[in-house]
């Protein structure tokens, strides 16, 4: 679960981190209060959505003078006009793709004058299991181009959980970032804390970017960007009061409030099955059959009924679905079960696209009676291979 970059600010603050002084705005009527409040004589107005590359991103349908989604401004008024010119309006950036995001949330912070921007993040290195701090001196700019084309520009330091973080790791990032001075205790301090809210609220990846010396030559965070493990959710309610649901897809929204293992993908061949592993092979055995699956999507080992039938509408509302297949083998999950589903899906929301059905397992032919006897219009198969050749035929012709 992703948050705002406004939010996260909020907590590297409570975690004694360094970041400017800011206000959120989420009515036009509000920006002026808000940028009143805040020192001058320089203010960044923020676009927050859960995409970065803001700055060098643009809005739909521009108007003339109009430049992405972080602007500063010399002026209360000015502020006031960035707020209002980005509020309601799509901002589209590398990372939120061509359809854009609408902006309904503005950050208005007090103005650093920066002298170097540098990058650090913290985040799940999923080959060693470990917290891994990445940061490079080229900062601000895409960290993709400069892993691609300067990769040496860029350190990584794993953390041995068994010990922990250490200040000497701070230290190996104070000197690859070329810091001096005091910037080497604040450094090490910015680790630290980084490190403890890292830990304490299970996030999957804290990124600051840039984190910057001031002309004064002091270090803070200009921009941050926090992702959680859902997982882990259940024990942090304070970060789950921070989901804007208008950020997630709306299938996988409702997905996640019935309990169901859902991920929308570019394809479109909808798929329902069970256990993880299964679902994997499922949407090879698609693409090797020269389709694409629409989602994966793991109705788990002892789905209700209830649980199938939801699984089954989140993947007809997407219009994207031009057949469906459904793969389950019964173990723990009975076959029959997932045969009423299907069928009480349907039946509420209508079958336009083709369906194939493999049932096998436990109480498998009666599934096939219930399923036979519906009268729906359902292509049975036998085993995954048939099952993926005839959901392709059934969609491509
Ligand atoms: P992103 O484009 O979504 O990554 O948004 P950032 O918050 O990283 O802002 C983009 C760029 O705007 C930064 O790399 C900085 O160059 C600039 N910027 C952001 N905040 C300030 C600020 O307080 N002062 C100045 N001078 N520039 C800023
Ligand atoms: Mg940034």
């Amino acid at each position: 679960m992703n948050i705002h970059e406004y939010q996260a600010k909020a907590l590297l603050k409570s975690y004694g981190l360094p970041v400017s002084d800011g206000r959120v705005v989420l009515k036009a009527d509000e920006a002026k209060t808000a940028a009143g409040e805040i020192d001058g004589p320089l203010w960044v107005v923020k676009a927050q959505i859960h995409a970065g590359g803001r700055g060098k991103g643009h809005f739909k349908e521009p108007e003339a003078g109009e430049k992405g989604g972080v602007r500063l401004a010399r002026s209360v008024a000015e502020a006031d006009l960035f707020a209002r010119q980005m509020l309601g309006r799509t901002l589209v950036t590398l990372q939120t793709g061509a359809a854009g995001k609408q902006v309904n949330r503005i950050y208005i912070e007090e103005g650093t004058d920066i002298s170097r921007e540098l990058y650090l993040a913290l985040l799940i290195d999923r080959k060693s299991s470990r917290i891994s701090i990445v940061c490079s001196t080229e900062g601000g700019m895409s960290i993709e181009d400069v892993a691609h084309d300067t990769p040496d520009k860029i350190l990584t330091i794993t953390v041995d959980p068994a010990t922990g973080l250490q200040d000497f790791h701070g230290r190996r990032v104070a000197f690859a970032l070329g810091l001096t001075g005091h910037q080497i205790k604040q450094c090490v301090q910015i680790v630290k804390n980084l490190y403890r809210l890292f830990v304490e609220k299970d996030a999957d990846m804290i990124e600051i970017n840039p984190m910057v010396v001031t002309k004064e030559g002091s270090l803070r965070l200009l921009d941050a960007k926090m992702g959680f493990d859902g997982n882990a959710l259940f024990r942090h309610p304070d970060i789950v009061d921070l989901r804007d649901e208008t950020e997630e897809d709306p299938k996988e929204h409702v997905a996640s409030k019935f309990d169901l293992n859902y991920i929308a993908l570019d394809g479109d061949i909808g798929c329902m099955v069970n256990g993880a592993g299964l679902a994997m092979a499922t949407m090879d055995i698609i693409k090797l059959y020269g389709a694409a699956p629409a989602n994966f999507l793991d109705v788990g080992g002892g789905a209700t009924k209830e649980k199938v039938t939801e699984a089954f509408k989140i993947i007809t509302s997407d219009p994207q679905v031009k057949g469906i297949l459904v793969n389950i083998f019964g173990g723990i999950m009975r076959c029959d079960i997932i045969a009423e589903g299907v069928i009480a899906a349907v039946k509420e929301v209508g079958l336009k696209v083709p369906l194939v059905v493999r049932l096998e397992g436990t109480n498998v032919d009666l599934g096939k009676k219930i399923i036979n006897d519906s009268g729906l219009n359902v292509i049975a198969a036998d085993n995954l291979s048939d099952a993926a050749q005839k959901i392709v035929k059934a969609v491509k012709g």
